[in-house]
């Protein structure tokens, strides 16, 4: 079944004490409006740096349809690989779900779509759920090249699953011009390249997949803009950066289906 999600993405911000108060002042909020009594009944995820894995886990322990994951994971199981974290050891801190795909993770990081099958694959083998954003850039979009950018990334990075694994993931479409710009995603465009996106998954996964698969939109979400957002028919919610930092900000977020 195709679920509505709000994912807070909490990039390199927050020391530990000050995660865990965001976490529990969002948890404190869901504890008083539990989320299948909000309009849409979302799921919440909170996508939060490797050191909160541990306390937000626990923080969010009881409640029904919220959950924690990692913003990034490393694309071997094990071994000499200094400084990064393998999937089995995020999934040993109590989360769920991993990030995979992210456009800063793709640009400032030269991670290829290659490189992040191997990340969804060792995902998917350790029992996480993969978001795998995508999205095209500004120029990408000046030059008609949008729906191509977004189809190979999803052929090459995530289209590799079989059915199984594949109904455990979650496709975040953001992009790269609306992140961390202010500048949003009209409702159209963030409809025409969700439909667009679920005509991929149907293609490939025939019509029963595509219609269970929840598919977010990145990009400046806030407060104001999210009601109309996620309104859109094919808009199943949304992956939060800079407005998942401010509790009551993100729970407005929450609210707006
Ligand atoms: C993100 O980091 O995934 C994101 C969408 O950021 P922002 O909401 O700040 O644009």
């Amino acid at each position: 079944m195709k679920k509505n999600i709000v994912a807070g993405n909490w990039k390199m911000n927050m020391n530990l004490d000050e995660g865990k108060k965001l976490a529990e002042e969002v948890s404190g909020m869901i504890r008083k409006k539990p989320l299948k009594a909000i309009n849409g009944s979302p799921d919440v995820i909170f996508f939060t740096p490797f050191i909160h894995l541990v306390d937000v886990s626990k923080i969010i322990e009881g409640l029904d349809g919220v959950g924690v994951g990692a913003q990034n994971c490393y694309s071997k199981p094990s071994g000499a690989f200094t400084g990064e974290v393998s999937a089995s050891m995020i999934k040993s801190t109590g989360a769920g779900h991993v990030l995979v795909g992210h456009s800063e993770r793709r640009s400032l990081f030269n991670e290829n779509n290659k490189m992040l099958a191997a990340k969804a694959s060792v995902a998917v083998e350790n029992g996480l759920n993969v978001v795998f954003c995508c999205g095209e850039t500004l120029e990408e979009r000046e030059n008609s090249r949008h729906f191509d950018v977004v189809r190979n990334q999803l052929r090459e990075g995530l289209f590799w699953m079989d059915n199984k694994s594949f109904s455990n993931a979650v496709i975040a479409y953001e992009p790269v011009w609306a992140i961390g710009t202010g500048v949003t995603a009209s409702p159209e465009q963030a409809q025409e390249m969700h439909a667009f996106i679920r005509d991929l998954v149907n293609e490939k996964y025939g019509n029963q997949i595509a219609q269970d698969t929840t598919i977010l939109y990145g990009g400046s979400c806030n407060p104001k803009n999210a009601n109309q957002l996620f309104q859109q028919e094919d808009v199943d919610g949304g992956l939060v950066g800079g407005a998942s930092l401010k509790a009551g900000d993100f729970f407005k977020i929450i609210q707006s289906f």
